[in-house]
C-alpha cells in the first residue's frame, strides 16, 4: 500500500495551515496568536481585526450571516492590474494606452460599481455590459467622456436603439457585434438612427481557455464569429460605408484561465487577426482581450482549476510584449489594449463570515455495556477494540470495517437484532476513534501514513452546522465545485482542533462544503476548534466578491445576508460605510409573488375566530414576528 503524506488539515498551525498568506493577495494575513486582520489598502497599508469589525456589526443589532465588502479593496485591485499595464508599457515603449473596462455582471452592486467608476475617472476607466438591463446601469454611472461602454451578450433592436442614442449624446460607445445576425442588425440601427457608433467584431478564437470554463472558448464557442464570419462582415461593412467604424476586435476564451499559456496563445492569434483587419478597416485601433485574468484562490500558484501559474505583471507584460511584436512586424498601427477583467478585480473584496450552530457526527463514546448480545460480531467487536494499539490500528480499523458490514447484512437478512446492530455500530466508531488517535500519533512520529486510514479521518469529520446557505453566498461552491478559501476567524489552541466539514442550514444535502483548499489540490477537511455545547465560532469565507453576489438563490427562501461597508482608516481603526441587514421573511417571499400585504389579510381570513382572543392574538403575533424577521437563524 501506497505511503502518503497526510492532508494539510493536519500539518503546521495557524497560517501554515490554512495558507491565508498564499490566497490572501496582501489582503488577509492571520497575526500571530491565529487572529485574521484585513489590509484593504494591501500589505503596507492599516488594518483591522476581522473580529473586531464583526463585533462593531453586531454591536448596531445585526447579525450573521455576513457580508463583508471592502471597497478598498476594489480600489487597490484596480490599481494594481492598472500599474502592471504601465509598467509593460513603459518597458517595451508600447506607443498606445491601456484602458481597463469593468464587466458589470461579475458583480453588480452599486457600491462595487461605483467605486470602481470613481476610483477609475482619471485614468478614463469604463464598463462592459451584455444586457439591456446592464446598459441601464451603465448609462447612469459617472464616467470620464473617454472611457468606453463596451456592448457585448445578444442585442435586440431596443438595446442597439439605445446605445445608439448614447452614443449621440456622447457617451462612447463601443458596440461588439456577437454573431454575423448582429452585424447586419448594427447596420440597421446605425442608418435609422443616423449615429455613428464604434463597431467591434467578437472574434471566435482557435485558442482556448483553460480550466473550469475552458469549453466557453474555441471553434464551439457561443459567441464570437469565424474567421470567415469576420471576412464576410468587413466586405459588408465596406459595402455600407461603415468600415471605418470598424473600431474594436475583441475575444474572451473564458473566465479563470489558469495557465499563462493559453492565454498567451490567444493574444497571439488576436494580435495576427488584428494586423490583417486593420489592412481593409484603417480605423481598427482597439484590441478588446476580454477577462479570464485568474484569481487564486487556493494559493497554490498553479495551473490548476482554481488557482493561476503566473503573476499579474508577467500577464500585463506578456499581453503589451506579444501585441507590440506581431503589429510591429505586420507593420500595423499598434492598438488601445483594453481589458474586461472582473474576477481578478473584485474577488478579494467581500467576505462572508458566518457563525457554527451545532456540531453534528462528533465521536461519543458507545454505551453499550447494558445491553445483552448475541451476534458473534459483537464479541469480535469487543475484542477489537481492546486490544487495538500502535502496533495494529490499521489491522484493527480493517477488522471493524469488516465485521459491521457483516452485522448490517445480517440484519438485512433478518437474523441480527436492532439492538445487536446499534451496540455494534457503536463499538464500530469506538475502533475508529482509537484508530484515528493512534494514526495521528503514529505521524507525529513519522511523518507519514497509509492512504487507506487516511479515509478513517474523512469519516470520522464532523459536521458544523452554519448559518448561512451555500446556494445564497457561494452558490459557485455547489454549482461548479468552486474552492474559495475558509478559515475560522480567530486563532485558537491546536490541541483542541479537529479535522471537520461544514454545512449550511438548507434542507438540501448539497448544502456543504467538503472540499477545501491544499496544496494544489483539494482537502475533504478544515481544522476547526472544538466547542462545548453551547458555544459557537465564527468562519469566514473568503474572495467571494465575483460572481456570487449575483448568482445566489432563494433556496429555502434563505435570504441575503446581512452587509457591512467597511474603510480601515488607521491602524485598529475602521468606519462602517454602509450597512443592511439583509432579507427579511416578507422581501424574500414578495420575490416568489407573495405580497406582504395580501398574506397577513390571508392569514387573518384563515386565522379561527372560534379561538380565545389571547390564543389569536398570540398566533398573530408568533406570524407578524416572523413575517418581519430575518431569515436566518437568530441568537438567543
Ligand atoms: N468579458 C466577457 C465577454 C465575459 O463573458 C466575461 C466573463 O466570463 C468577462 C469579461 C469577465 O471575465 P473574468 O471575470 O474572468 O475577468
Amino acid at each position: 500500500m501506497e505511503e502518503a503524506e497526510l492532508p494539510d488539515a493536519y500539518a503546521g498551525a495557524g497560517d501554515e495551515r490554512y495558507r491565508v498568506g498564499a490566497w490572501g493577495g496582501g489582503y488577509f494575513k492571520r497575526e500571530e496568536g491565529g487572529d485574521l486582520r484585513v489590509f484593504p489598502q494591501g500589505p503596507d497599508g492599516h488594518s483591522a481585526r476581522l473580529d473586531d469589525i464583526i463585533d462593531s456589526l453586531n454591536e448596531q443589532g445585526l447579525s450573521d450571516p455576513y457580508l463583508l465588502r471592502f471597497p478598498q479593496i476594489l480600489e487597490n485591485r484596480q490599481a494594481r492590474i492598472r500599474e502592471a499595464f504601465e509598467a509593460a508599457i513603459e518597458l517595451y515603449d508600447y506607443p498606445q494606452p491601456y484602458r481597463g473596462v469593468y464587466p458589470v455582471k461579475v458583480n453588480h452592486n452599486h457600491i462595487v460599481v461605483s467605486t470602481l467608476a470613481r476610483a477609475g475617472r482619471a485614468a478614463h476607466f469604463g464598463l462592459e455590459v451584455g444586457s439591456k438591463a446592464e446598459l441601464c446601469l451603465a448609462l447612469t454611472i459617472d464616467l470620464s467622456a473617454e472611457a468606453l461602454v463596451v456592448c457585448n451578450g445578444f442585442k435586440d433592436r431596443d438595446y442597439l436603439e439605445l446605445a445608439a442614442h448614447a452614443a449621440s449624446h456622447g457617451r462612447r460607445i463601443l458596440v461588439i457585434a456577437e454573431n454575423p445576425q448582429e452585424v447586419d442588425d448594427i447596420i440597421g440601427t446605425i442608418k435609422e438612427v443616423g449615429v455613428l457608433m464604434m463597431i467591434g467584431l467578437r472574434a471566435r478564437l482557435h485558442s482556448e481557455g483553460a480550466g473550469r470554463w475552458l469549453e466557453s472558448s474555441g471553434a464551439k464557442g457561443k459567441f464570437g464569429l469565424s474567421t470567415m464570419e469576420i471576412v464576410e462582415a468587413m466586405e459588408q461593412l465596406d459595402r455600407e460605408g461603415l468600415v471605418e467604424n470598424l473600431r474594436a476586435l475583441h475575444f474572451h476564451i473564458g473566465s479563470q484561465v489558469s495557465d499563462i499559456l493559453n492565454l498567451k496563445e490567444a493574444i497571439k492569434e488576436a494580435s495576427r487577426l488584428f494586423c490583417s483587419m486593420q489592412q481593409r478597416a484603417s480605423g481598427l485601433d482597439i484590441l478588446d482581450i476580454g477577462g479570464g485574468l485568474s484569481v487564486d484562490y487556493d494559493g497554490s500558484r498553479s495551473a490548476t482549476d482554481w488557482s493561476m501559474n503566473y503573476s499579474l505583471h508577467e500577464y500585463a507584460r506578456d499581453v503589451v510584449y506579444i501585441v507590440k511584436s506581431i503589429c510591429d512586424e505586420s507593420g500595423a498601427r499598434s492598438p488601445t489594449i483594453v481589458t474586461e477583467s472582473g474576477r481578478a478585480l473584485t474577488a478579494h473584496h467581500a467576505a462572508i463570515v458566518v457563525s457554527t450552530l451545532r456540531v453534528v457526527g462528533e465521536h461519543e463514546p458507545g454505551d453499550y455495556a447494558r445491553h445483552d448480545t448475541k451476534a458473534v460480531q459483537i464479541a469480535d467487536l469487543k475484542e477489537t477494540l481492546e486490544g487495538i494499539k500502535h502496533e495494529n490500528y490499521r489491522e484493527a480499523y480493517h477488522d471493524a470495517e469488516q465485521l459491521l458490514n457483516e452485522l448490517i447484512l445480517g440484519f438485512k437478512m433478518g437474523y441480527v437484532s436492532m439492538e445487536d446492530r446499534a451496540v455494534g455500530e457503536c463499538l464500530h466508531n469506538d475502533i475508529c476513534a482509537s484508530a484515528r488517535r493512534l494514526m495521528r500519533n503514529a505521524r507525529k512520529a513519522s511523518g507519514v501514513v497509509r492512504e487507506d486510514i487516511k479515509d478513517l479521518e474523512r469519516k470520522l469529520a464532523p459536521k458544523y452546522v452554519c448559518n448561512f446557505s451555500i446556494f445564497m453566498s457561494a452558490p459557485d461552491s455547489w454549482a461548479v465545485q468552486q474552492l474559495f478559501p475558509v478559515c475560522p476567524l480567530t486563532g485558537f489552541d491546536d490541541a483542541r482542533g479537529q479535522a471537520a466539514t461544514i454545512g449550511d442550514i438548507t434542507c438540501d444535502s448539497d448544502g456543504k462544503l467538503e472540499h477545501f483548499i491544499g496544496q494544489g489540490k483539494s482537502e475533504p477537511f478544515l481544522w476547526l476548534p472544538e466547542l462545548e455545547p453551547g458555544q459557537s465560532c465564527l468562519i469566514g469565507m473568503f474572495l467571494v466578491g465575483a460572481y456570487q453576489d449575483v448568482l445566489g438563490d432563494f433556496h429555502n427562501l434563505f435570504g441575503t445576508a446581512a452587509e457591512g461597508v467597511i474603510e480601515v482608516t488607521g491602524e485598529d481603526e475602521f468606519r462602517l460605510i454602509d450597512t443592511d441587514e439583509g432579507s427579511s421573511v416578507e422581501s424574500s417571499l414578495a420575490h416568489f409573488g407573495f405580497s406582504p400585504h395580501q398574506m397577513v389579510r390571508a392569514f387573518d381570513r384563515k386565522v379561527d375566530r372560534s379561538r380565545s382572543r389571547e390564543s389569536v392574538q398570540d398566533y398573530r403575533g408568533a406570524f407578524l414576528r416572523v413575517l418581519h424577521g430575518n431569515t436566518y437563524l437568530q441568537k438567543p
